[in-house]
């Protein structure tokens, strides 16, 4: 039998005829990365190549590496094997991984989203014959509103608060959501005020997409003039003494993970909005028709009913494992992992 052109390793995706890793998630020596956040873009590999506007994130992130940035559709050739990077829309910078080798052409998902925000370059499908799919949300009951609902939603209930003479605390992870966010309120509405770690990501990704003016909440910020503005938190935040400064403050979390029952009073929010940055189940089977793939690879996620449910539809599908599991891992856990939704 033939050797498949990408193998799940104990490191991970690898391609052998040109000795890369897509997503490694053990040190490697050269490593393709589809987007900035923590389970995708992991510390120690000796070359990392990536989209250009993920390279300041991970620069960020990972310190002093040595890193390769590329455009869109721009082919990197390595031993005859074509890679190139295409948009996923999943946060600024993520990408998708088309690899290309003797008439066999690979997509690698990353993580993706097929709904425009607006902020991320917007999701294409790629033609491949095999697609490499994540999951997180692939059960028919997620179902996501079209983002600009979900905004009014919030928008409304931040002026509520405002109203009522309270503040806004609306918690977000700090690479993705937040500044997806950020550039979608009503800033007629008053003031937003962030707290450093979504600060600090905001200062990177200003480089590289346009935001609203936001104020870093610092010891000398005054409890005054939060009141009726928009403080902008990671989850991590809540529970914390820091948001005592907030008082009288509503709390709400932007997730896909707010449609589960049960998940708002989990995480103890007066509001929870359905948002999420990756596709929900209908987004997953419109992708993947629109690739033209025959043959389907369902990783993180719920990737087994998921797999089942194209082999239903005719498709060659089958799961495999992977150590991605950022935005599963806030379910899982109740200190829910920073930068993954
Ligand atoms: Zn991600
Ligand atoms: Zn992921």
């Amino acid at each position: 039998m033939k050797r498949p052109l990408l193998e799940f390793t104990d490191k991970g995706i690898y391609c052998a005829p040109a000795d890369v890793y897509l997503d490694p998630w053990k040190p490697v020596k050269k490593a393709l990365i589809s987007h900035g956040h923590s389970d995708h873009s992991r510390w120690g590999h000796g070359r990392y190549i990536t989209h250009k506007q993920n390279v300041p994130i991970i620069r960020h992130r990972l310190g002093e590496i040595e890193v390769t940035g590329v455009d869109w559709t721009e082919p990197v050739h390595i031993a005859g094997v074509k890679f190139s990077f295409h948009p996923a829309g999943h946060i600024v910078g993520s990408s998708q991984i088309r690899v290309e080798y003797r008439g066999e052409v690979w997509v690698f998902s990353g993580d993706y989203k097929s709904e425009d925000d607006g902020l991320a370059t917007p999701y294409e499908p790629v033609r491949c014959h095999t697609f490499i799919t994540e999951c997180t949300f692939g059960l028919p009951a997620f179902s996501w509103r079209p983002q600009k609902e979900v905004i009014d939603q919030i928008n409304t209930w931040w002026a509520g608060a405002r109203a009522e003479g309270r503040t806004a605390v609306l918690f977000a992870y700090s690479l993705g959501k937040a500044q997806r966010l950020l550039s979608l309120l009503d800033t007629s509405i008053g003031e937003i005020y962030t707290h450093g770690a979504i600060e600090n990501m905001n200062e990177v990704l200003r480089e590289v997409a346009p935001l609203p003016p936001t104020r870093r909440i610092t010891r000398e910020t005054q409890k005054k003039e939060l009141t009726g503005n928009l403080v902008m938190a990671p989850p991590s935040a809540h529970g914390s003494p820091w948001i005592r400064k907030m008082v009288p403050y509503e709390t709400a979390a932007a997730s896909g993970w707010m449609a589960f029952r049960g998940a708002r009073r989990r995480r103890a929010v007066d509001r929870g909005f359905v948002l999420s940055d990756h596709c929900d189940w209908e987004g997953l089977l419109k992708s993947i028709r629109a690739t033209g793939a025959e043959r389907v690879i369902c990783t993180h996620g719920y990737s087994e009913i998921f797999a089942r449910y194209l082999q239903e539809q005719g498709y060659d599908a089958r799961t495999e494992s992977t150590q991605y599991e950022g935005e599963m891992a806030e379910m899982k856990s109740d200190e829910p992992e920073e930068e993954a939704s």
